[in-house]
């Protein structure tokens, strides 16, 4: 599923093609895709507007339609967005198309309808509305919230980590790499974390979606040292050899290196 980093990669490719360009246009194939916004008034809200600014906020991507609001976009497992010239080369899934006043095209795709399209005023208010912490990069790059944040909350950090109402973006996959780089066992309660654990945890958590972000979520352009390379059963540790251990909790696998992660 796409996590924060797949979101920011989302982020940059509509930033360098779709902005500022008037929209003439809209459709909705399915609106089953569409969450709390009808078909007709998402069409007049975009309609002889303009998407002018991006905002993330974990998982999720808003774009201010101006004087409209916001539209929101969620890429669920399969979601995806192309801007193409040519409508012949509308992609087989596509669930919300703009057409722009330049003739050219953006598709919203998601394959298993399993993302969403919908609307907010405000994207302060729809954070509160879906109980959504800070968005995990931003809060990253600020120690004092950081900590507040954190230190709010007991629990493991896995489970922590992965709480998208303590901070919005981390998943099952992400949650992985930032224990992995920071050395720390994912099952290692929150509370028992000294001040310079919790400090690593925030740089390491800032380095590894930005390194991640950077290369919009594909894996294997990741630096070799990094564990989702290699995130696979049977695999080993990419640091020092050892066979990843795999272990589960409400469903979700985690994956981590027994030597170099292990339990405090
Ligand atoms: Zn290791």
């Amino acid at each position: 599923m796409p996590e924060l980093p797949d979101v920011m990669g989302f982020e940059r490719y509509l930033q360098s093609c779709a902005l500022h360009q008037k929209i003439a246009d809209a459709d909705v194939s399915d609106d089953r895709i569409l969450k709390g916004i009808s078909v007709r008034s998402l069409k007049r809200r975009l309609k002889g507007h303009a998407l002018e600014d991006l905002h993330r906020r974990g998982k999720f991507l808003l774009g201010r339609i101006d004087g409209q609001g916001w539209l929101v976009l969620h890429f669920g497992m399969t979601g995806d967005l192309d801007y193409y010239k040519q409508r012949q080369e509308e992609p087989e899934y596509t669930r919300l198309r703009m057409d722009f006043e330049n003739g050219a095209h953006l598709a919203y795709q998601s394959k298993r309808l399993l993302g969403e399209v919908g609307w907010a005023d405000d994207p302060e208010e729809f954070a509160a509305d879906r109980d959504l912490g800070p968005d995990a990069y931003e809060l990253s790059a600020d120690a004092d919230a950081f900590r507040e944040r954190l230190s709010d909350h007991r629990g493991k950090l896995k489970s922590t980590l992965t709480n998208q109402s303590v901070l919005a973006g981390i998943g099952n996959v992400y949650s992985d790499e930032i224990l992995f780089q920071a050395r720390l066992h994912p099952a290692t309660s929150l509370d028992s974390l000294s001040g310079r654990d919790l400090e690593n945890l925030r740089r390491t958590t800032g380095r590894v979606l930005r390194v991640c972000g950077r290369h919009g979520g594909n894996v294997d352009e990741l630096p070799s040292h990094y564990l989702l390379p290699h995130r696979e059963r049977g695999a080993h540790c990419p640091r020092c050899d050892t066979k990843l251990k795999w272990t589960k909790s409400g469903g979700r696998s985690t994956c981590h290196c027994p030597k170099c992660q292990s339990s405090s």
